[in-house]
């Protein structure tokens, strides 16, 4: 315990440190920059460059980087030394504060949706001081936001960023209506984290896995997960000292890794961490990605962070745990008395409404080529969005709503005005359902749409932003009502919220085969796979929603609505591209062999004994013939739609192709080769197979 004390942040120039490093004057002003986004003067940053620059030597670095997340969604760095040659033939370390605030990657290789001609590739790094820097590899990693020089962000950070300021703006507009002084607001993010470790052994003989991080084929193991053992079962003694290691990593990094468990799944885990600030915990979420990878790699284990390694077994997702957080206290916490109850009402009638009116962008913010895997209500949530409120909630929202007869009684005028009423044990309230994909959980919601590999931004700035939407139109109505009428407009306008968006509850079975024709009926929307998800990020309505809000111009969405398809549809020609690769070149060829063996053999038996019943022989053989056949079908056919997609030059009409054409060919395909896998000899398949891959030693 002492040492996770001694560990803790010991690589991060957080707070504490900058307190004992920095002379006070500086460390107040960066405060005022960190806690209510002040401008930051370049005396200060010179200041705060220096003594960054000494913490870091003295903890071994050589090296700085601006650390940031280009729209690929993952992390990019550039290592610069601190070293300046002097003319005596000596160096001394230097960093200046220009260098901590500003850097110039060569930007000219990062996706941008056409946004940047290569022509003036030149892209712009800021430091961003409310996430804290740290030490990684012996390297100084300063977090920042990346832009092009005519100011249109290029990464993840900087619209996340700017919807927090949203969301702050108007949400303490309406704080003021319940007589609250200025605070600042930000949405808290806590990112629970799935994924998989398998031998290393295995992982290097599956190309499949190798170049797409997930299993093109395999047939299902004899045992799956249905015994239900696996789930918080305990530990194998490999993966035990690569979590310890991966505990100790993250806390010195700052990370407050909390939780950590084996999941459904075999060979699936989970580490989740204490919430904090989105814009951190997104950060802390792409470093402990990037932390287990590398540290299972110390146990001969490889960490599988794509949403569905392997068919037949639950994929990963990544539950996205957000609330709303005013100087420390959760907004969307229920809260002891009256007038925080209502409080709680419009905040909560708020979420309804946002997630109501952008439900389809939710829905695109989680999709790619790997989460299409996994969403679908087998192991995940449908890809419709819908809310579940839990039971007492619900019935206080049908209440309000006024359209349940139950409720219409007695306990329904006591309900009725009364927000007033609102129970205290919603914040215990243990009533969860595991199909919705938007769940309220006691004192925030878990979107469990989004998938393992994704990068967080885009869905936690499009809560926020639809949330910030609703939380102006509610103070744009109520600034102007007298105050003594305030309480009875703000719960009619509840009342009359939660009515107008009441399709979006659903606290039924999200899995049921009943709810996409419930759902339909409600109007719903149900974008089944990424190339029917992606074109609504491009429509009036959300370009208007991110333009209102200065979160992204329209120039901006749609050059992420341009790297996403592109992104997804050359996912999909890698993932072709592996499938032929390994049909004609292993599948095929051990299919083949096999038979030639089993055909060879049969010459030899009926030349010793020619009576012999050789028909279980035969039978084998023709099996395995009409299986290469099938399989060769399957296989022109995907070639031929392989070729014919590369001629559209649209990604989305390209995307669509991909979506509905080409992969049930790919599905099929697969199948053929898995039915195959089953009869082959073991000594002939020439990849481990998921009996071998998911039971380890
Ligand atoms: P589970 O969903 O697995 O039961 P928990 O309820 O323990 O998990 O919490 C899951 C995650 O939610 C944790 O990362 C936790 O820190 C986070 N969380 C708790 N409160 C908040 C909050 N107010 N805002 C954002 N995340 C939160
Ligand atoms: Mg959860």
């Amino acid at each position: 315990m002492s040492k996770v004390m001694d560990i803790y942040g010991t690589l991060v120039f957080d707070e504490h440190t900058m307190q004992e490093r920095l002379p006070s004057a500086t460390y107040k002003r960066l405060l005022k920059t960190i806690k209510e986004g002040a401008p930051l003067d370049l005396d200060v940053a010179n200041v705060v460059a220096h003594a960054m620059k000494e913490w870091a030597i003295e903890l071994g670095a050589t090296h700085y980087t601006h650390w940031f997340q280009p729209l690929s969604g993952i992390t990019s760095e550039k290592h610069d030394s601190f070293i300046d040659p002097i003319d005596d033939g000596h160096a001394i370390m230097t960093f200046s504060g220009k260098e901590l605030i500003q850097g110039e990657p060569d930007a000219s290789s990062f996706p941008s949706g056409g946004l940047r001609a290569t022509f003036e590739a030149r892209g712009y790094t800021a430091w961003d001081p409310t996430s804290f820097a740290f030490i990684k590899d012996e390297v100084l990693c300063i977090p920042t936001a990346f832009c092009s020089y005519t100011g249109e962000a290029l990464d993840k950070k900087t619209p996340l960023l700017r919807s927090m300021k949203a969301i702050d703006i108007q949400a303490n507009r309406v704080l003021a209506l319940f007589g609250e002084p200025h605070q600042r607001v930000v949405t808290t993010l806590g990112a629970e984290q799935e994924y998989f470790l398998i031998s290393e052994k295995d992982f290097v003989k599956r190309l499949d896995l190798v170049l797409t991080g997930r299993t093109m084929f395999g047939y299902s193991p004899c045992k799956g997960q249905e015994l239900e053992e696996h789930y918080f079962g305990a530990i194998r003694p490999s993966v035990n000292n690569f979590m310890k290691e991966l505990d100790d990593e993250l806390w010195k990094l700052g990370v407050p890794a909390k939780t950590k468990h084996n999941e459904v799944a075999p060979c699936q885990h989970e580490l989740a961490p204490l919430f904090s600030n989105a814009n951190r915990a997104v950060d802390q979420n792409l470093l402990t990605m990037e932390e287990m990878k590398l540290l299972a790699s110390h146990y001969g284990l490889v960490c599988l962070e794509h949403e569905k390694p392997f068919e037949h077994i639950n994929g990963s997702g990544k539950h996205n745990n957000w609330s709303i957080s005013a100087n420390g206290k959760n907004l969307l916490d229920p809260g002891e008395n009256p007038i925080s109850n209502l409080r709680f009402m419009v905040f909560l009638a708020g979420v309804v409404q946002a997630v109501d009116d952008y439900q389809e962008l939710l829905r695109m913010s989680a999709a790619s080529a790997g989460n299409d895997h996994r969403l679908g209500a087998n192991e995940a949530p449908p890809a419709i969005v819908s809310m579940f409120l839990g039971d007492e909630l619900g019935r206080v929202v049908d209440a309000l709503v006024g359209d349940n007869d139950e409720y219409k009684s007695a306990k329904r005028t006591e309900m009725d005005l009364g927000v007033d009423e609102l129970p205290n044990f919603l914040k215990d309230n243990t009533d969860r359902n595991r199909t919705s994909p938007f769940a309220f959980t006691g004192n925030k919601f878990e979107f469990r749409m989004p998938g393992s590999q994704q990068n967080l931004s885009d869905c936690n700035m499009i809560l926020n932003t639809a949330m910030a939407k609703s939380l102006k139109e509610f103070a744009d109505e109520m600034e102007g009502v007298p105050a003594d009428q305030f309480e009875q407009a703000a719960k009619d306008y509840v009342k009359r919220t939660l009515r107008d968006h009441q399709r979006i509850i659903f606290n039924g079975d999200g899995y049921s085969d009943e709810w996409p024709i419930e759902a339909a009926r409600r109007g719903l929307a149900n974008h089944k796979t990424t190339a029917d998800a992606l074109p609504c990020f491009v429509s009036q309505k959300s370009i208007d929603l991110f333009e209102e809000f200065n979160v992204l111009n329209e120039v901006e969405v749609r050059s992420r609505y341009e790297v996403k398809l592109e992104k997804y549809n050359k996912t999909l020609n890698i993932e072709i591209r592996t499938m032929k690769r390994l049909v004609r070149r292993d599948y095929l060829p051990a299919i083949n062999q096999f038979a030639a063996e089993i055909a060879e053999n049969l010459w030899k038996v009926k030349q010793v004994c020619p009576e012999a019943d050789t028909s279980a022989q035969e039978q084998k053989l023709k099996a395995l013939m009409d299986g290469a056949a099938v399989i060769n079908k399957h296989l022109a056919k995907l070639h031929e739609l392989h070729y014919a997609s590369l001629e559209v030059d649209d990604q989305q009409k390209r995307a669509d192709m991909n979506a509905h054409e080409i992969i049930p060919v790919m599905d099929d395909l697969r199948e053929a080769v898995d039915a195959m896998e089953i009869i082959v000899a073991r000594e002939h398949w020439p990849v481990p197979t998921y009996n071998e891959i998911l039971f380890y030693a």
